[in-house]
C-alpha cells in the first residue's frame, strides 16, 4: 500500500445524522421554544397538565393500540430486544426439532451452548428472572443432564453416528427442545411512533380513573416512524398532543379540544388553517358501512391501484384516503359514512358541529377523512396549513372511546389530537410568521485589565436584569470588537476602556444609527430598561 493510500485509510470517518433524522439548530430552535412555550400557556388555560412519557414502550402496546394492520405497526416501528438476549434465540434455533438430524455428540453440544448462553444471560441480567422462567430453565437443565449422562455412556463411534439414537434418548431430547421453547428469552420494546397509547397506558398504570374526571393531559416530544423521508416527513419527528380521558363523551368535550388547537394555531398566527371534520361511526354502525364499502370497492377493483386493491381486504376505509389521481372519480361515487351512521353517532356528530359553531370555530365537512390509526371512532378531524406541499396536515385527532379498555383498563371515553411540530414550524417559516429575535442586546467591547474586571461585573448585572450579553473572552481592538458586535446582530456596544473605567462614565453605542452617549452605571441600566420597554 502506498503511503498516500495508508493515510487516506486512516482519515477518521465523518459522521452524519442517520437518514430521516436531523439537527435542529439556532436560530430556528428559538422558534421551536416559542411554539412549545405557547403550547404550555394555551393548554394550561384550558386546564391541561403536562405528562412526560418514556420514549420507548413494549412493542405490544403499540401493536394493540394503533392496530396490527396499520402501516405504522406493520412496517414503520423501530423495535429492539430490551434485554439484549437476541443471541439466545439463534442458539435455540440451532437445536433441531428432530434430534436425529444431528449426531448425539452434535446435539449435546447444541444444547450445552444454549444453556451456557442462558447462564451468561442470567448473570448479565439479560433474561427475565421470573419464577416461571427460572423453573423452566432448571427443568431444562436437569433433563439435559440426564440425557448427557446417557450420551456419555455411548462409545466414540456411536456418539458421532446419527443412527445410534435410542428411542428413550430421542424422547428425552424432544422433551428438552419443548422445554427450551418455553423459556422466555427476550421482551421487545419499540421507539414510540405516537403517544396516545402511552398516555392511555399511564392513565391505567397510575389509576387515574380515581382522579376527578375527565383527566386532561398534554405532551410534547419526539416520535419515530420508518417512513420514506421527504419535506415535512422525517423518521424522528416531533409531536405536541393532548388527550381528554374519562368522564363523558359529551360533544362539548370534542368541540373544546378542537377549539383549543385552533386557539393555539391562532396565537401562533399560523396561516391558511383549514379544519376538516368527519364522523367515522362506532362499533355499532362502522362495521356495516365498511362491509358495504368493501362490496362496492370489489365491483370496481380492476380500476384501482395496487395499494387500494390490497386495502379492500385489510382496511377499506383507507381507500378513501387515496391521493391517486386516477382513483378520484371512483372514490367520489362510493357510499358515504354520514349516510350510514347509527342514530347515536349521527346525533353526536350533529351536536359536535353545533358546539363548534357556538365557539366560532370554522370547519369543513370532509366525508373522506379517515385516519391511519385503528383506534379512532366517531369524531375525527384533521387540520392543514399553508406552505407544506403534499404533507400539509399539521394536526390529526379524534375520539377513541374503546382504547383504554383495549389496553386492559376500565371502559373509558377518550379524545385527543397530535400536532406535527416539524410541519407547524415549516409552515410558520414559509409564511414569514416564524421570526424570533436572536441577536444580543449588548456586546461589551473592553480593552485593558481594569476594564476587563469592570466588563465582567457589567455583564453579570446586565444578564441579571434580563439582557443578553456577549462578553469577548480576550481583548480586541475597538474596531474589530464593533465589527463582531455587528455580525452578531447586537443592538448596542458597551465600550469600556481605561478612560471609561477611571471616569465612571460608560460609552454606549447604538449600532443601528451609530449614535453614542455616556452613562453612569445605574443610568445605563435604567436607559436600557426604558429602551427595551419602548420596543416591546
Ligand atoms: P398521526 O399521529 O399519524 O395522526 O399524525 C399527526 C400529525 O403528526 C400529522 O398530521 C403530521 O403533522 C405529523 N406527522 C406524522 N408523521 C410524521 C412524520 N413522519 N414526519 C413529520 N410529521 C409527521
Amino acid at each position: 500500500m502506498s503511503e498516500g493510500a495508508a493515510k487516506k485509510e486512516e482519515k477518521p470517518r465523518k459522521f452524519q445524522a442517520v437518514r430521516g433524522t436531523r439537527d435542529l439548530l439556532p436560530p430556528e430552535t428559538a422558534l421551536w421554544n416559542r411554539v412549545e412555550q405557547t403550547a404550555h400557556e394555551i393548554f394550561s388555560t384550558f386546564g391541561f397538565g403536562e405528562i412526560r412519557l418514556p420514549v420507548f414502550e413494549p412493542t405490544e402496546l403499540f401493536a394493540r393500540a394503533v392496530g396490527g394492520e396499520t402501516d405504522i405497526v406493520n412496517k414503520e416501528m423501530y423495535a429492539f430486544d430490551l434485554h439484549g438476549s437476541f443471541f439466545l434465540e439463534y442458539r435455540r434455533q440451532e437445536i433441531p426439532r428432530y434430534p436425529e438430524e444431528l449426531t448425539p455428540a452434535e446435539y449435546e453440544q447444541a444444547i450445552r451452548e444454549f444453556l451456557e448462553g442462558i447462564d451468561f444471560a442470567l448473570q448479565s441480567e439479560r433474561l427475565e428472572k421470573t419464577g416461571e422462567n427460572l423453573a423452566v430453565i432448571e427443568e431444562t437443565r436437569q433433563a439435559f443432564q440426564a440425557l448427557q449422562k446417557s450420551i456419555q455412556s455411548l462409545d466414540l463411534q456411536q456418539k458421532n453416528d446419527g443412527s445410534s439414537w435410542s428411542v428413550e434418548q430421542l424422547n428425552s431430547a424432544e422433551k428438552i427442545k419443548d422445554l427450551a421453547e418455553k423459556i422466555k428469552l427476550g421482551s421487545y420494546a419499540a421507539l414510540r411512533p405516537e403517544a396516545t397509547a402511552s398516555v392511555c397506558r399511564a392513565y391505567i398504570e397510575h389509576g387515574m380513573q380515581q382522579l376527578p374526571q375527565p383527566v386532561k393531559l398534554y405532551y410534547m416530544g419526539p416520535m419515530f416512524r420508518r417512513e420514506r423521508p421527504q419535506k415535512g416527513r422525517y423518521r424522528q419527528f416531533y409531536q405536541i398532543g393532548a388527550e381528554v380521558l374519562g368522564g363523558s363523551d359529551a360533544p362539548a368535550i370534542d368541540a373544546e379540544v378542537i377549539e383549543m388547537v385552533m386557539t393555539f394555531f391562532d396565537r401562533l398566527e399560523l396561516q391558511g388553517v383549514q379544519l376538516d371534520m368527519n364522523s367515522i361511526g362506532d362499533r355499532n354502525c362502522r362495521p356495516k358501512y365498511v362491509e358495504l364499502l368493501r362490496a362496492e370497492l370489489l365491483k370496481v377493483k380492476d380500476k384501482l391501484g395496487a395499494d387500494s386493491q390490497r386495502r379492500i381486504e385489510t382496511n377499506p376505509l383507507r381507500v378513501l384516503d387515496s391521493k391517486l389521481e386516477s382513483e378520484q372519480g371512483i372514490i367520489a361515487t362510493l357510499p358515504r359514512i354520514a349516510d350510514h351512521l347509527c342514530e347515536e353517532c349521527a346525533a353526536h356528530y350533529a351536536a359536535v358541529k353545533h358546539q363548534l359553531e357556538m365557539r366560532g370555530v370554522i370547519y369543513r365537512e370532509n366525508w373522506r377523512l379517515v385516519r391511519g390509526l385503528d383506534y379512532y371512532m366517531r369524531t375525527t378531524f384533521e387540520i392543514t396549513a399553508q406552505g407544506l406541499g403534499s404533507q400539509n396536515a399539521v394536526c390529526g385527532g379524534g375520539r377513541y372511546d374503546g382504547l383504554v379498555e383495549l389496553l386492559g383498563g376500565p371502559p373509558t371515553k377518550g379524545i385527543g389530537f397530535a400536532i406535527g411540530e416539524d410541519r407547524l414550524i415549516l409552515s410558520l417559516l414559509e409564511s414569514g410568521k416564524g421570526a424570533v429575535t436572536t441577536g444580543r442586546d449588548v456586546y461589551i467591547a473592553w480593552m485593558g485589565e481594569r476594564a476587563h474586571a469592570t466588563a465582567i461585573r457589567a455583564a453579570k448585572d446586565l444578564r441579571k436584569a434580563g439582557f443578553s450579553v456577549e462578553l469577548p473572552p480576550v481583548e480586541q481592538k475597538f474596531g474589530k470588537a464593533l465589527g463582531q458586535a455587528d455580525k452578531l446582530g447586537a443592538k448596542y456596544a458597551l465600550i469600556l476602556g481605561d478612560n471609561e473605567v477611571s471616569e465612571g462614565l460608560w460609552t454606549l453605542k447604538t449600532l443601528a444609527d451609530g449614535s453614542q452617549a455616556k452613562f453612569t452605571e445605574p443610568d445605563l441600566l435604567e436607559h436600557l430598561r426604558r429602551q427595551k420597554a419602548l420596543s416591546s
